[in-house]
């Protein structure tokens, strides 16, 4: 799968201080609208979680000692099952029946209150709060994940909406995360002027790219979905949202 790491440019944290030195400019007509999933949140710790209790429950012991490194080739459940052990003829076997587990609880608040913040998101967003922008998280994850969501973000220290900080999610499950966030747009524009875009699935970061032509878009090269999309030029690659460490040297 192409993860997009050969995008990242040596210079690439330089544009999100750039993003917060606009950000001050504008004060809170600016906009920064931040995807959750393999943005904001790592949902490794969640996705191994959902494998080690299916594992528990079926008598699969390499399963249930599942670990998020074992979710390290992104969102294919054969090759985290492959990665715990199993063959791939056993891991074709057992996927629906892994699956369908899964699908019963990856979607839930109890559950995604395991995803942890990426690299530097949590200081990241606080930086762009402070410096007076309004922040708005736009999740493909459905209005009954709110609770688990905002509580997630409590404990991962990501500002909880509230003042200038919004949460925009799909009213119901069954609405396409596409659609979704094309309507949110919309939304967007009627809130202010958006500054940049934080995405990590292509098709997203294009969208973006293409309705507001003024706004930064930055892409995560975390993982997405896997669908063949080649990123539009102008959108900046950057590997997690850690741009200072020891006083100011910026690092790759
Ligand atoms: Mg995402």
């Amino acid at each position: 799968m192409n993860d997009f790491r050969d995008r990242i440019r040596p210079d690439w944290a330089s544009v999100l201080l750039h993003v917060l030195e606009r950000a001050r400019e504008m004060g809170p007509k600016g906009i920064l609208a931040f995807d959750l999933d393999s943005t904001l949140f790592d949902n490794r710790p969640r996705q191994a979680r959902i494998l080690r209790e299916f594992g528990e429950a079926r008598g699969i012991g390499c399963l249930a000692d599942c670990r998020p490194h074992h979710w390290d080739s992104g969102w294919d459940m054969k090759a985290a099952l492959r990665s715990c052990g199993l063959s791939a003829e056993e891991a074709e076997r057992i996927f629906p029946e892994a699956k369908a587990f899964w699908a019963e609880r990856f979607f839930t608040s109890p559950y995604c209150l395991d995803d942890v913040a990426v690299r530097g998101a949590a200081k990241f967003v606080a930086r762009a709060v402070e410096a007076g922008a309004t922040v708005a998280y736009v999740t493909g994850r459905h209005e009954e994940m709110r609770e688990g969501t905002v509580e997630a973000m409590r404990r991962n220290g990501v500002a909880v909406p509230g003042g200038d900080v919004h949460l925009i999610m799909k009213p119901t499950f069954e609405m396409h995360d596409d659609e979704f966030k094309r309507e949110a747009h919309a939304r967007l524009k009627r809130m202010g002027t958006l500054l940049a875009a934080f995405d990590n699935e292509p098709t997203h970061a294009n969208d973006y790219r293409t309705k507001f032509p003024e706004a930064i878009v930055v892409h995560l090269a975390t993982d997405h979905s896997g669908r063949p999309v080649e990123l539009l030029e102008g959108i900046v690659s950057v590997p997690h949202f850690e741009v200072e460490r020891r006083g100011s040297s910026v690092e790759r």
